[in-house]
């Protein structure tokens, strides 16, 4: 799943743009900088995927990325940076919506949250979002390289306690770091059983 290349398939700025539910999906989410992208490189062992969440014109899409001819996975557009957070999130609810109600081939969203500053306003309303539209999610912690090691557990403990308050949130979290590589094994591993089902 992991072993070959996480090709840029396509990204769609509207509905009938998406491809075929012929295989699972596995979106992104997260705020701007969150570590989205060196996040799914440490997963794929790539350096070079494109920084689709910042290539100018592709900002608002869904992107498309191949996982092993056998599942996508799907950057969603960042969301929560420079404009006010209302007014971001307004516009990330355009195009996700109706991606997250009607996607049947939706396993789980992956909810990209910076350990170093835990969950925000904008971070809870993507989530209103999310249980709103019934979409699993799991919230993946990043740059836990950056938490002194004596708040990791305090860190992880808070955020799932935030999250048992929440319908659609999986009662379990990834706690990683891209650069230390930290929680990829078990990240693929969650994706790997996502896929399998
Ligand atoms: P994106 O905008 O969500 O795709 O975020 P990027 O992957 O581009 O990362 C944003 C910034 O955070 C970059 O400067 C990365 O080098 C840094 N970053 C990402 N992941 C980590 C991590 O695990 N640890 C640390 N220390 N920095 C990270």
């Amino acid at each position: 799943l992991f072993a070959g290349p996480c090709d840029f398939v396509l990204g769609a700025a509207r509905l009938e743009q998406l491809p075929a539910m012929d295989r699972p999906e596995i979106a992104l989410a997260g705020r701007s900088n969150v570590g989205k992208s060196s996040f799914v490189n440490a997963l794929t062992g790539r350096k070079t995927l494109a920084k689709t969440s910042n290539t100018p014109g592709r900002t608002q899409q869904l992107n498309y990325f191949d996982l092993g001819g056998k599942a996508y996975v799907v950057d969603m557009p960042g969301y929560g940076y420079a404009q006010a957070p209302v007014e971001q999130v307004r516009a990330w609810t355009g195009l996700v919506k109706t991606y997250l109600r009607g996607r049947r081939s939706l396993a789980r969203v992956f909810l990209l949250i910076d350990g170093r500053h835990g969950l925000k306003t904008v971070d809870g309303d993507v989530m209103d979002l999310l249980d709103a539209a019934a979409s699993s999610y799991q919230v993946v912690l990043t740059k836990m390289d950056q938490v002194p090691k004596g708040e990791r557990d305090a860190r992880v403990a808070d955020t799932l306690a935030a999250l048992a308050r929440r319908p659609a949130a999986y009662p379990e979290l990834l706690a990683t770091s891209s650069r230390d590589g930290d929680g990829v094994v078990e990240a693929r591993a969650v994706m790997a059983r996502l896929i399998d089902e």
